[in-house]
């Protein structure tokens, strides 16, 4: 049985008896689901400190999925006071304040994700599963995609011109953070999607990486530190 330690709050608040058990295990995975442990916590916090500049929050699952989820909103990254669940702040924000990642991820919904590029199961392996969604929400939060995304309506680039182009960045903010996250782990390895539908979707969407750049530049983009030496990232 798994004890639940991981609050709201982001804490850490492991159970004394547990605690070097827990700590020592880093890597967690039940019949049913994959566990973010205390001591993955803290590395994991470390990272997200080191790269985005922010503390790593932990929301409880189950308790988030009495509202309503989209599919693999397992971590979410988003700025301070936009009105959902877990912001303490009711202050508008400049940028990107909160990485959140989920206590729990269901082993289903893994195998069940669809990603542009990514077959889940086969590129990421389980133990290397959080990391991975971590230092994807890291590139969301140090390119402030959150914010350029509620902002495509009113930004005024004259390359966009449809509602499909919208949802084609949108497309593309997640090819290029699936992309940095996977080389982040894997800088040897080459990705390409699985099938030729989905190649043709990634060809379809690529062009739009361009014009997802110079909409950043019109807001100035951020400083993502350099890569982690490996020996964090595969510890
Ligand atoms: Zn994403």
């Amino acid at each position: 049985m798994t004890r639940q330690v991981l609050v709201l709050t982001g804490k850490v608040l492991p159970d004394k008896s547990e605690t070097k058990e827990q700590e020592a295990r880093e890597h967690l995975v039940s019949e049913h689901c994959l566990y973010l442990t205390p001591g993955l916590y803290v590395r994991l916090d470390q990272l997200v400190r080191e790269h985005a500049g922010m503390p790593l929050a932990v929301f409880d699952l189950d308790e988030r999925r009495s509202g309503v989820l989209e599919p693999m909103d397992w971590a979410y990254c988003r700025p301070a006071g936009d009105g959902r669940p877990g912001c303490s702040s009711g202050k508008s924000s400049a940028g990107i304040t909160t990485i959140e990642i989920a206590n729990k991820i269901p082993l289903d919904e893994i195998r069940s994700a669809r990603r542009l590029e990514l077959d889940l199961v086969r590129d990421i392996p389980l133990e290397l599963f959080y990391e991975w969604l971590v230092w994807h929400e890291i590139h969301h939060s140090v390119h402030d995609d959150p914010l350029v995304a509620a902002g495509l309506d009113t930004c005024g680039h004259p390359g966009i011109k449809s509602a499909g182009d919208r949802i084609k960045l949108m497309q593309a903010m997640e090819l290029e953070a699936d992309r940095t996250s996977f080389y982040r782990l894997f800088p040897e390895h080459s990705l390409m999607a699985g099938t030729p539908q989905g190649l043709q979707k990634v060809k379809e969407i690529e062009p739009y990486l361009q014009l997802l750049h110079e909409i950043r530049a019109q807001r100035g983009i951020k400083q993502m530190n350099p890569p982690v030496d490996n020996s964090l990232a595969h510890r």
